[in-house]
């Protein structure tokens, strides 16, 4: 048959050299090429001790944000859920009670929210959708866990701590710099 690249090589069965059947000449060649790695630049990052530079526009975990008054953003809409194509959030919606205005800054926020990082392909189309701004992806690189269970985020790891505010303007100058005209 007809091969379809000239990169096949006919293999024939041919007795071996006295020097291949001892293996030794094999064995030192395999040497000499691991030998040599250990003076060409290492390609290893020792993670997490050490980090690679990563582009202005990395989509890592994200981060509920607040507003100006500290107040949740989300109104669990749920348009990031109907968005993700993992299928990787849920959420559970309340009414906001009286006296909750400033925790809330709708009259319906998520009690749950949820985001499976195991599920999530950081494709941002969470982002995208929301009218709220308030679901944002960062370049904070999803931590290691031990169990499965961990890796389902809910509003404790999601939410913006109050006193300590994640800036994600400088993500989203390089994602859509004609808005920060
Ligand atoms: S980044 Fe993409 S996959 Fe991950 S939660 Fe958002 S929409 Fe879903
Ligand atoms: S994060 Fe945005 S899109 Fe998702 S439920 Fe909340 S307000 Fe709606």
């Amino acid at each position: 048959m007809q091969p379809l690249t000239n990169r096949s090589k006919q293999v024939v069965q041919k007795e071996m050299t006295f020097m291949e059947r001892i293996y030794l000449p094999a064995i030192l060649k395999g040497m000499a090429i691991t030998l040599s790695h250990f003076f060409k630049k290492k390609n290893t990052v020792q993670y997490p001790e050490v980090k690679r530079p990563i582009a202005p526009v990395y989509r890592g975990k994200h981060v509920l944000k607040r507003d100006d008054q500290g107040r949740e953003r989300c109104t669990a809409c749920g348009l990031c859920a109907v968005a993700c194509p993992a299928e990787a959030i849920t959420m559970v919606a309340a009414e906001r009670e009286k006296g909750e205005e400033h925790l809330y800054r709708e009259e319906k926020y998520a009690a749950i929210y949820e985001i499976n990082q195991l599920r999530c392909i950081f494709c941002g189309l969470c982002e995208e959708a929301c009218p709220k701004e308030a679901i944002f992806l960062t370049d904070v690189i999803t931590p290691v866990e031990t169990s499965r269970n961990e890796f389902v985020y809910g509003k404790d790891k999601l939410v913006e701590p109050i006193n300590q505010r994640i800036d994600v303007s400088k993500r989203q100058s390089w994602r859509m710099p004609e808005q920060q005209s």
